[in-house]
């Protein structure tokens, strides 16, 4: 394939933007090579500035879940705009996503509207530090909830239960408040809680964890945090960012039957619109501004643009839940079809499944928490995606990123999906 316009157009970016895109993982820098233009996408194709089309197992890193320019939301969006594009005031459209999200969702009784994942995490442990009055919290190490600052924490030294900053300008006082666990490790969380007692409001979590690859909770661990939570006066924070109203309409909480105390939503809940979203019962609700002390804001907030986006997009899950059937069956028959065909071809792989969400990690052991998927042979990996991407297909630019299952696929894209990995794994050697 070629990817001259690609490279003209990377070239001129890098000129007036920071490595030339606006969110670091789009660069390329894990594979190597150029990062490739879009100039327009429709179901599952994606269609580059040089005329190449590419089968697409990004989405937008999630939101495309019934696939791109997807009409109710195109539609939608379009007559929304001849109205006016933002106001600063409450619209109808805002309590109607609200309504449906709430009656999508277990457990919750309120939703507020953000303009990202990172906004809605961040917001929620504000919201989990002021209603518990306590300041620290736990993350578990490869989990992914946006960049604010307190997210952008490493793990301290052997000793130390403190976290340490994983980015300049992250300051220790902010870090300090951050204890890294790894991911499904109770006794791990369990000792951090009682090396500080009465001083922890929330654990965050990613439910089924999608930012090192995916990793499943073991069993039994989210039924743990549940417990350690409720025994010791802290929130559970459920980030279901990535699979909130994917691998159920009521994301993780409704698949496994466990209850969160605080919810953040994003990627999907807006359509491919800039959306994210926070939302616990009436009670933790309640203590944002302008009811209570919590503050909480957005001039964009609630824009009727991204209402419109997340509203059809709600309404066609909600209308047709056996959309969540078909992305396991189609999911399912892809995870198999590598497992052939990888398999045949003697690599060393194990792959993770989560419904719709999915990961090939070249190693052989089993990928459990963020230092099992960094095991993984990037070399191989790098030969992968190069390789798919020579065949029209486009996986994420990193070893550490989940597949997105569209609805917009074909069997005969997986198909031909599964004989471009043959192809392809056939040159590891
Ligand atoms: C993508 C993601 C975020 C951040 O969302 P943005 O919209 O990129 O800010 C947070 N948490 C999880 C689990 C995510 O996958």
């Amino acid at each position: 394939m070629i990817y001259q316009r690609s490279s003209q157009l990377f070239a001129e970016a890098e000129k007036v933007i920071p490595g030339g895109v606006n969110s670091p993982v789009r660069a390329f820098k894990a594979v190597g090579g150029t990062p490739i233009f879009v100039q327009r996408a429709q179901g599952a194709y994606l269609y580059d500035e040089d005329g190449n089309r590419l089968i697409d197992y990004i989405n937008s890193w999630g939101p495309m879940i019934l696939g791109h320019a997807y009409e109710p939301v195109v539609e939608a969006v379009t007559e929304r705009a001849k109205l006016g594009t933002s106001f600063g005031m409450p619209t109808e459209l805002e309590t109607k996503i609200a309504a449906l999200a709430v009656s999508m969702v277990p457990n919750i009784d309120k939703i507020r509207f953000v303009n990202s994942g990172t906004e809605a995490c961040m917001s929620a442990i504000r919201l989990a530090r002021g209603f518990t009055k306590r300041d620290k919290i736990i993350k578990f190490a490869g989990c992914y909830h946006g960049h604010s600052d307190s997210f952008l924490i490493a793990a301290g030294s052997g000793l130390s239960t403190f976290g340490v900053p994983n980015s300049p300008g992250v300051t220790e006082g902010t870090a300090k408040d951050t204890l890294l666990a790894r991911y499904n490790d109770l006794e791990n969380v369990s000792a951090l809680i009682a090396a500080n007692p009465n001083e922890i409001a929330a654990i965050i979590v990613e439910p089924v964890a999608g930012n090192m690859g995916c990793v499943p909770p073991l069993n039994g661990f989210l039924e743990g945090l549940r417990e350690l939570c409720s025994a010791n006066g802290i929130l559970l924070i459920f980030d279901e960012v990535m699979t909130g109203f994917r691998l159920a309409a009521g994301g993780v909480q409704e698949l496994f039957g466990i209850q969160a105390d605080i919810v953040c939503f994003g990627k999907v809940i807006g359509g491919g619109l800039p959306v994210g979203a926070f939302a616990a019962r009436e009670e933790i609700m309640n203590y944002l501004a302008p009811l209570g002390p919590v503050y909480q804001a957005g001039t964009l907030s609630g824009n009727p643009l991204a209402m419109a986006a997340g509203l059809a997009m709600l309404e066609s899950l909600n209308n047709d839940r056996a959309v969540f059937q078909r992305l396991e069956e189609k999911t399912s028959y892809l995870e198999a079809g590598i497992r052939n065909v990888l398999t045949a071809n003697s690599v060393v792989f194990t792959i993770n499944r989560v419904g719709s969400m999915i990961s090939v990690h070249f190693d052989a052991e089993p990928v459990v928490d963020f230092q099992s998927a960094a095991k993984g042979d990037n070399v191989t990996f790098k030969k992968f995606f190069h390789g798919l991407l020579n065949e029209g297909i486009y996986i994420a630019p990193s070893a550490y990123e989940t597949w997105f299952i569209t609805d917009a696929l074909t069997y005969e894209d997986l198909d031909f999906t599964i004989q471009a990995i043959d192809k392809v794994s056939k040159t590891f050697k």
